[in-house]
């Protein structure tokens, strides 16, 4: 630091200069990223919430009831009349205390003490960061030939330690769906919590199934079903931080709680102490202002623009990975290898993302890739060959 305060003009310079090295949403360049730029209504109502801290909700009892009131509606939206849970930082720290929650409970009420997570090989690394802090072991469930999980597998796996299953809809790499109907009467018949992550897809599957898209049910309208993580700072367009986690009992977050002498309120069942009530108050806002049919058109937007893509890359060529249930296209090139192609996308100016399993160049068609980029975007494929 320096000693001397220093002009604020100076320092909005300084930092504006810096910022110009990020990459920018609105370009249409960012072909890999879950996340897009916020609403400009979401934002504005951010900034009006900035003070709020939701970690002492005694002296934020309107934030708070905000809180609850978008914890309701997203229940509601995933087929849950009485949802409980809290809106965090994103997908990591609501899958962090999914595991917790369910690691706890097993631990309370069947005496486990060095559980076991299942977890499909597609599952996001978030659940390795969960495994580890709770020191909980990873077992995993096959994927079939089409990328989901082997339910077959995942009944091998099953064992008297085993505290939770995962489920995924909406897979990082891929956008696909679980069986989450079969695995869920599964997890019920057992006894086992089921958490399913629909950290990318819980923004957009529910409005498609109501148009009439051809999805899977995915929600609490599975008795198997005990919690469900949705972010709304990705198809919610709601400004980062924002995740949600949404249990279907309040015992949940009761065998989380945790004495917190010096606040309002007597326990605490958030991972995080000090949390922003600016995220639930611009996720309240942007539900509001889109409603259900709003979001649907947004997903539509964005399966027009993925069916799009994927039709004209198989006419030049390509191979796509998989049929895209959501808004993600995987493909390669039967003549080049895919760093390779990644490699010469990014000389070209793209910001491309490969994917593991399998090995692919992945798009997620988010809200600012419009359907001019993707025009370009395949002028640039055709050419490389
Ligand atoms: C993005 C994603 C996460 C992690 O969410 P963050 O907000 O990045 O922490 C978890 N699960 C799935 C399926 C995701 O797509």
């Amino acid at each position: 630091m320096d000693d001397k305060p220093m002009d604020k003009q100076d320092i909005l310079d300084e930092l504006e200069e810096i910022h110009k090295l990020d990459s920018d949403y609105a370009e249409g360049r960012i072909l890999g990223s879950m996340c897009t730029e916020a609403h400009p209504f979401a934002k504005e109502v951010y900034c009006k919430f900035l003070d709020t801290n939701l970690g002492d909700p005694g002296l934020f009892k309107g934030t708070k009831s905000i809180e609850n009131k978008v914890v309701k509606s997203i229940g509601e939206m995933l087929s849950l009349d009485n949802a409980y849970g809290n809106i965090v930082t994103g997908g990591t720290e609501a899958n962090i205390m999914a595991i917790r929650a369910a690691r706890n409970h097993a631990r309370k009420y069947k005496g486990i003490t060095d559980g076991e997570i299942i977890i499909p090989d597609s599952a996001h690394f978030s659940f390795k960061k969960a495994a580890d802090m709770l020191n909980l072991k990873i077992v995993e469930a096959k994927l079939d030939e089409n990328y989901k999980i082997d339910v077959e597998s995942l009944k091998d796996v099953i064992s008297d330690k085993t505290v939770a299953i995962v489920a995924i809809a909406g897979t990082t790499e891929l956008g696909l769906i679980d069986p989450i109907e079969e695995i869920s009467e599964i997890a019920f018949e057992n006894n086992i919590y089921f958490h399913v992550d629909a950290a990318f897809g819980g923004f957009s599957i529910p409005f498609l199934r109501q148009a009439g898209y051809d999805l899977p049910v995915f929600d609490f309208s599975l008795d198997g079903v005990c919690s469900i993580t949705v972010d709304p700072h990705k198809m919610g367009l709601a400004p980062i931080p924002a995740g949600g986690i949404i249990f279907r009992k309040e015992e949940y977050l009761d065998v989380m709680a945790v004495d917190s002498p010096y606040l309002t309120v007597k326990t605490q069942s958030t991972i995080v102490g000090t949390r922003l009530g600016a995220s639930s108050a611009a996720t309240y806002a942007i539900m509001k202002y889109f409603g259900k049919e709003g979001y649907l058109k947004l997903a539509q937007g964005m399966m027009n623009n993925t069916h799009f893509l994927a039709e004209n890359l198989k006419k030049i060529g390509y191979e796509i990975i998989c049929e895209p249930e959501l808004n993600i296209v995987a493909f390669n090139h039967p003549n080049m290898e895919t760093n390779e192609l990644a490699l010469k996308l990014e000389e070209l100016g793209w910001k491309v993302s490969v994917s593991k399993c399998p090995i692919a160049i992945r798009i997620v068609l988010m809200n600012h890739i419009k359907k001019s980029h993707l025009e370009e975007l395949l002028e640039d494929l055709k050419e490389i060959f």
